[in-house]
């Protein structure tokens, strides 16, 4: 490409930095069912009510929207939302240290350590988990050394919205502006992938959560990997390196 060239009225070129915007779920992380039990004990702590979740939907949802679709659904008063939340943190910093088979994805951490030291990569995050709560699950790994900003599940919005926050923050924070060729979202769900086509922008889809490499193929992201113990950077990269 040439370094001249002007897309979406930005300057584009060699140097044009990249956005990478990574899910946690399922993308950086492997905790299945940990979240979902929490908030089904949180429910049973407060409420006395049990299996609150049943029927809704999880996996590249937002946090916001599954407890709030369970409390209208419960007939509970989302004035308690915010006693709710601060259980749920509490619950989960004790079900993630309890767990010994919560991990991270394969090789993901020399993957982030590799972008980290790249001066033309950025590592945001743009997740459905609740702001606190991200922070809770990258801590446990020690991934949270790796990001800054991102886009948070905190209110009950369409997925892409989340992006979209994640991009204006980066923004804001390293005062860079990025070019959509250069912002990637990076997702285990074929949620991640609509959100990142509805706003125009790249996505890689990898398989190392609940959706097999073809159910993600199918839904047309620009690479699919099997996990990150691939090559992995052309995915990332696109063709250029
Ligand atoms: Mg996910």
């Amino acid at each position: 490409m040439d370094a001249t060239e002007i897309a979406h009225g930005r300057l584009e070129g060699a140097d044009s930095p990249y956005l990478f915007i990574w899910d946690i779920d399922g993308t950086l992380t492997q905790a299945p069912g940990v979240g979902r039990a929490v908030m089904e004990q949180v429910f049973r702590e407060l409420f006395g009510i049990a299996n609150a979740l049943e029927g809704i939907p999880m996996a590249g949802s937002l946090d916001s929207v599954i407890v709030g679709t369970a409390f209208d659904r419960l007939g509970l008063d989302r004035r308690r939302l915010p006693e709710y939340w601060t259980r749920y943190c509490a619950r989960l910093e004790e079900a993630l240290a309890a767990d010994p088979t919560a991990r991270t994805t394969p090789n993901i951490e020399a993957v982030l350590a590799e972008l980290d030291a790249d001066p033309r990569a950025y590592n945001v995050l743009g997740t459905g988990n609740i702001e606190r709560g991200a922070w809770i699950k990258l801590r446990r790994f020690g991934l949270d050394r790796f990001f800054e900003v991102g886009g948070f599940g905190d209110v009950p919005q369409e997925r892409w919205r989340v992006i979209e926050t994640a991009v204006r923050r980066a923004e804001a924070r390293y005062g860079v502006a990025f070019v959509p060729e250069r912002i990637t979202v990076i997702g285990d769900t074929p949620r991640d992938i609509e959100a990142g086509k509805r706003l125009g922008v790249r996505t890689v889809a990898v398989a190392t959560g609940p959706y097999d490499v073809d159910a993600l193929a199918a839904c047309r992201p620009d690479a699919v990997l099997p996990s990150f113990a691939v090559e992995w950077r052309p995915a990332l990269f696109g063709s250029e390196t």
